[in-house]
């Protein structure tokens, strides 16, 4: 069979997502495949679409019961036969799994690594048919990972007596966990590897200096009311504090640590899955097994411990594709913390080297200069252009040559034999008259006021900017007093100069009460609307929103506002089954909302803008389904035909970029022709 209607008819989406569909051949041609893709990448295709391709049983190990039953669920929904064994079945859904299985009615079988030490469970596969193994979260196999699941090792011994190909994924990069996969789970027969990239284009970057955080996050939630997050704290005692904060100020939000009873964790996760528009504060306990696709936003009121832990952070939010913004806040006492959590910590010396390094690769992230999707990318191995959605993208930072002051503050820091800390360091640069600056005699330290070009708010600017370029290091065992690094020496000797960012105390503002929403002002009540019935659907079946429609479906209805059920076809995420159980409900909100005339039409009225704009929405509508009227329904948003009628644009490459690549092909003749004649 062949993957691409299936992607349609099944999945409902149009087409694959970079990477996807290579992998889907090779899994679906029975190669034995390892494929590392990040979050969000759309794994779970990888495997599902495969299952249906090939005869027999798809056996699926995934270590989440939340996640498993949810995928179920989410296939069930689009009419595929998708069971789940693990431990929480009770008996009754056992035998009927086994009895489906028996009636060779079950395409994906489900199963949680502890199910493989089941006596039976290996010979009782066998016969019903498993022709494929795919593995999710295959590093939870790696002994020396934080997610190693003993029963994990069991899958190489059933693949073996099986003898069938099995499809191994992970978001697990580094070679060593690679390594272990191949020899655990292959049996050291080499599968065919697949690393997708790095990138999340849909995530949007922010970074922001500590200046108030409690106010900061509050006004970042607040700019996105209604739309489900979750806020990273360092300590527990913060995420209750802020999830108190979030409720005053009006949201939905609820807190989650480690230290919570396994009950009241479970139902926080339950109600973030189920609901829309949650807020949770959590510590990063609050990680695996969170399989929500519809998180809009991922904040850091706290610095993370490393590179790797914020780009696994961040990366849970918007996995279904839909824009998703992150902030993440630091300061000096955020670098002191984790410096000390590393130096404190039990790991062997080469191991707190490494922590050191991938604190230093998040630290030269935050104080960038440049755009931060590059540096991030750049740390993966990636090269990329500067993407034009992050902070520093869509505000440059100013700069200076910041040489001097960075040497000055160095000397403070020498000629005090490096026992203190930035603030004494700061007073002595100022010329302060402080106790502590008379009691040690500083004040006849040649280095004694020589800083009074800055102010006291940007030596702290430059210190914090010191620390994470590591040019200072706290030191542990001398109750954090600054000591200065190797890497500081060429810039203290004048062999090398530094450049730093003017402040970035006042970026930290930049987050400012402006509203976002996910789609134009004049789609967002519609878009409320579809929400709003979604939640209903939602509710009545007892499932959590995104099973009915994920956001980007929703929002492509909103702005393309289809009419008919072939209309509605043509959306992304609209499969046949879903079409049909579902078609007709949200075309009957999206009749009742958009009123004849759609707002960007109406605003043209009595203007020839307005006689072309319905010439190009009849063109339009002629090649809703192609020339031949056998392609997929398509159609540009009302406000995009509406930009077209404004700028009458001349020629193709113009046109494309208005309406995009996919839709000039279809209609940008016909548009082209119409906007010619005038
Ligand atoms: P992960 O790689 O983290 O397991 P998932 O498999 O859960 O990611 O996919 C993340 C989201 O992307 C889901 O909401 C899924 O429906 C969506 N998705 C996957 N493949 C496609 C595709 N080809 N087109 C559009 N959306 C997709
Ligand atoms: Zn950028």
């Amino acid at each position: 069979m062949n993957a691409v209607p299936l992607l349609r008819d099944v999945f409902g989406f149009d087409s694959f997502r970079p990477g996807q569909a290579e992998i889907v051949d090779a899994v679906a041609e029975g190669r034995d495949t390892l494929a590392i893709m990040p979050t969000g990448g759309g794994k779970s295709l990888c495997f599902q679409l495969p299952a249906l391709m090939r005869g027999g049983v798809t056996l699926v190990v995934s270590p989440l019961i939340a996640l498993m039953r949810d995928q179920v669920r989410g296939l069930r929904e689009a009419g595929v036969e998708a069971h789940a064994m693990t431990s929480g079945n009770t008996e009754e859904e056992t035998e009927a799994v086994w009895s489906a299985l028996s009636r060779g009615e079950v395409k994906l079988l489900y199963m949680a690594p502890e199910r493989l030490a089941s006596g039976g469970t290996q010979r009782m596969l066998r016969e019903a048919g498993v022709g494929l193994i795919a593995v999710d979260e295959a590093h939870c196999v790696s002994q020396w990972g934080h997610d190693f699941r003993p029963d994990y090792l069991r899958i190489g011994e059933l693949r073996a007596a099986l003898d069938v190909p099995l499809a191994a994924f992970t978001a697990t990069a580094d070679a060593e966990t690679r390594d272990e996969i191949v020899e655990r789970l292959f049996g050291g027969r080499k599968p065919t590897i697949f690393l997708r990239g790095f990138d999340r284009p849909n995530i949007h970057l922010a970074f922001a200096v500590k200046d108030s955080p409690r106010k900061q996050i509050l006004g970042f939630a607040g700019a996105r009311k209604g739309q489900s997050g979750i806020v990273y704290c360092g300590t527990r005692a913060r995420t209750e504090t802020l999830a108190q904060a979030l409720r005053e100020a009006g949201h939905s939000a609820c807190h989650y640590h480690g230290g919570m009873e396994a009950e009241a964790r479970r139902e926080t996760e339950r109600r973030f899955q189920q609901e829309d528009g949650l807020i949770v504060a959590a510590t990063v306990a609050f990680g695996m097994g969170i399989d929500k696709p519809d998180i809009r936003w991922v904040a850091h009121a706290d610095l993370p411990k490393s590179i790797e832990a914020y780009y696994q952070e961040i990366g849970r939010a918007g996995r279904d594709g839909a824009p998703a913004e992150t902030l993440t806040l630091f300061g000096p006492d955020d670098i002191r913390f984790r410096r000390t959590q590393i130096d404190e910590g039990l790991a062997p010396p080469e191991r707190r080297a490494a922590d050191h390094g991938r604190l230093n690769a998040l630290l030269g992230l935050a104080e960038a200069l440049g755009c931060r999707r590059q540096a991030l990318l750049s740390y993966f191995g990636e090269e990329a252009a500067p993407c034009g959605h992050c902070d520093l993208c869509d505000t440059p930072p100013e700069t200076f040559d910041a040489t001097t002051p960075v040497r000055m503050a160095l000397s403070a820091a020498l000629r005090t034999e490096e026992w203190f800390g930035a603030g004494h360091l700061i007073d002595i640069l100022l010329g302060a008259d402080t106790e502590k600056i008379r009691a040690r005699g500083h004040e006849s330290l040649p280095t004694y006021g020589v800083g009074r070009d800055y102010d006291k708010r940007q030596w702290q600017a430059i210190f914090r900017q010191m620390m994470g370029h590591d040019l200072f290091r706290p030191d542990p065992e001398r109750h954090g007093a600054l000591r200065m690094t190797e890497k500081a020496r060429p810039i203290l000797r004048g062999e090398d100069t530094i450049t730093l960012r003017k402040d970035t105390i006042r970026a930290a503002r930049g987050e400012g009460p402006k509203v976002r929403t996910l789609v134009s002002e004049e789609d967002a009540p519609l878009l409320s609307a579809l929400k709003a019935k979604r939640r209903a659907l939602a509710e009545q079946a007892g499932v959590p929103a995104y099973i009915i429609f994920n956001d980007r479906t929703l929002i492509e209805m909103a702005e393309t506002r289809p009419r008919s059920l072939d209309d509605m076809a043509g959306i992304g995420g609209v499969g046949a089954k879903k079409l049909e159980r579902y078609g007709n409900a949200f075309l009957a909100v999206i009749a009742g909302e958009a009123e004849a005339m759609h707002p960007s039409r109406r605003r043209l009225a009595g203007r020839t803008e307005g006689a072309l704009y319905d010439r190009l929405l009849a063109a339009q509508a002629e090649l809703a389904r192609g020339d031949d009227g056998t392609g997929k329904p398509m159609q540009c948003p009302a406000g995009v035909l509406a930009r077209v009628s404004r700028q009458k644009p001349r020629d193709m490459a113009e046109l494309e970029r208005l309406i995009g690549e996919r839709h000039a092909e279809r209609f940008g003749e016909a548009f082209l022709s119409i906007l010619e004649d005038g």
